[in-house]
Order: C-alpha cells, then sequence, then structure tokens
C-alpha cells in the first residue's frame, strides 16, 4: 500500500485510541478491588468479585486492542502498515477501515 494511504489511517487509528483511553478510565473504578475492610456481607462481596473481574477482563480487551492499534501507528512509520504478516499481500483495505488493528489478511486469518 502506498504511504500515503496509509497515512490516511492515522485519524480512525487516534480516535480510537481516545475512545479507547476513556474507556479504560471509566472501567478503573469498577475494576478496583473493594478493600476488606469494607463491610458489604458475604454475597454481595461475591457479587462485587464477579463484577470485578468482567470489568477487569474487559480493561485487558481494551489494552490489548491499544497495543495492537500503536503498533499500526508504528507500522505505518514504517511503511509497512495494511501488509500481511503471514503472506505479505496487502491486507483488504475495507478490512483495514473496519480493523485497521488488522496484522493478517482475510485468507491468512481464515487459515488459522
Ligand atoms: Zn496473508
Amino acid at each position: 500500500m502506498d504511504p500515503e494511504r496509509q497515512q490516511a489511517f492515522i485519524p480512525q487509528i487516534k480516535s480510537r485510541l481516545t475512545e479507547i483511553a476513556s474507556e479504560i478510565m471509566s472501567t478503573s473504578d469498577e475494576a478496583a478491588a473493594i478493600p476488606p475492610d469494607v463491610s458489604i456481607g458475604r454475597l454481595s462481596r461475591l457479587d462485587s468479585m464477579q463484577h470485578q473481574q468482567i470489568a477487569l477482563a474487559g480493561k485487558r480487551r481494551l489494552e490489548d486492542e491499544r497495543n495492537r492499534l500503536l503498533e499500526a501507528r508504528r507500522r505505518i512509520d514504517a511503511g509497512t502498515f495494511g501488509k500481511c504478516l503471514l503472506c505479505g499481500q496487502d491486507i483488504d483495505e475495507q478490512r483495514l477501515s473496519i480493523r485497521p488493528d488488522a496484522v493478517v489478511c482475510v485468507p491468512c486469518s481464515q487459515k488459522r
């Protein structure tokens, strides 16, 4: 993919990164543990622990996506954005417009 077209993805990556940052901020409170000295009863503690697990898993997913987007940003700088890591072919631009963090093309991702 030519560099100009690679760079056209930068605004999209940036705005998704901004979104992720605020989503991580909002899950941080939920993911925080309730201190054991706070008396909330056994059942509600289990409940909140479960809630905390879900919040943590969600946060981890967001952090993974953020890392992939940062990697995509580096790949644009390196001029390798949009190239499949497995076969070296250009990744379909429609796929990239939905998933700018994609690093393999559709045929390769289906093979896995
Ligand atoms: Zn491929």
